[in-house]
């Protein structure tokens, strides 16, 4: 049988990070996509190969659609095609509606929203028959809380996405779910919080913690696996129990 291939955006470091390097111990050839962090992704692909995985790093800044296809074509150079595609970069900056800049807005729509689009149009596309999708949702879409109007109008954004891709690619046997993660304790959810804040979302939690990487890997890698065939279309809310 030849080797399955997977591109997880945003693999650098964090939620990402963590998805390639499970995908791989599941057996994909993984694409570790990043837009900046070079030598993170680098350290990500060699500790991959270090422990017997198979793992490119390959720039691309998924809100241009020229960088997506590039970074499907080089994926299909690498590893004769591919079949699964987690939609998982995202960036998130805080701020009442009021205080929210244009260019702020326009970033994260431009990588959440666009990018994500970008993700399933190529994907839709280019995916061998019997593939996977998965995105990235967030929480915060269920829980509307001030700060978070520009972020969780993309998430919301990705859910409608999904549910109506998973339609249209239902007759090729290519499922297209998302998930849809609480706060994980990563850059992206300490980055501009005081402690203060931190302990009250993590008190918010049923479970008294924060989420960690490994707490989503693993769903990730059940909802591409050869089990999962029947899930489809669905957003999987991965937050102990935080609504
Ligand atoms: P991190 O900030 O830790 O990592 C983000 C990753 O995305 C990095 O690898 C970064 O690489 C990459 N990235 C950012 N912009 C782009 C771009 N334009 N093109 C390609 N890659 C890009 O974030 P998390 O791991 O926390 O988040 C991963 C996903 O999970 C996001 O979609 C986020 O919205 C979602 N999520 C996270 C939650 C949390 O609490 N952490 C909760 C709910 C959802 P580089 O540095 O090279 O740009």
């Amino acid at each position: 049988m030849t080797q399955q291939a997977a591109i997880v955006t945003g693999a650098s470091r964090g939620i990402g990070r963590a998805i390639a390097a499970r995908l791989a111990k599941d057996g994909f050839a993984v694409v570790v996509n990043y837009a900046g962090s070079t030598a993170d992704a680098e350290e990500a692909v060699r500790q991959i190969s270090a422990g017997g995985g198979e793992a490119r790093a390959i720039r691309a800044d998924v809100s241009s659609p020229d960088d997506m296809r590039h970074l499907f074509d080089e994926a299909e150079k690498a590893f004769g095609g591919v079949d699964v595609l987690v939609n998982n970069a995202g960036v998130m900056k805080l701020a009442p509606i009021a205080q929210t800049d244009d260019a702020t807005f326009d970033e994260t729509v431009a990588i959440n929203l666009k990018g994500v689009f970008n993700g399933l149009r190529e994907a839709a596309r280019r995916l061998r028959d019997g593939g996977r999708i998965v995105s990235f949702s967030s929480s915060v879409v269920g829980l509307y809380q001030p700060s978070y109007g520009a972020y969780a109008a993309t998430k919301a954004a990705v859910e409608a996405m999904t549910h109506i891709l998973a339609k249209e690619l239902g007759p090729r046997k290519i499922t297209v779910n998302a998930i849809a993660p609480g706060p994980v304790a990563t850059e992206l959810f300490f980055n501009g919080k005081d402690e203060t804040t931190i302990e009250r979302i993590r008190q918010m939690h049923p479970l008294g913690r924060l989420g960690e990487v490994e707490d989503i890997a693993p769903v990730v890698s059940f909802l591409v696996g050869p089990q999962a065939g029947w899930i489809n279309g669905q957003i999987i809310r991965v937050n102990g129990g935080l609504v």
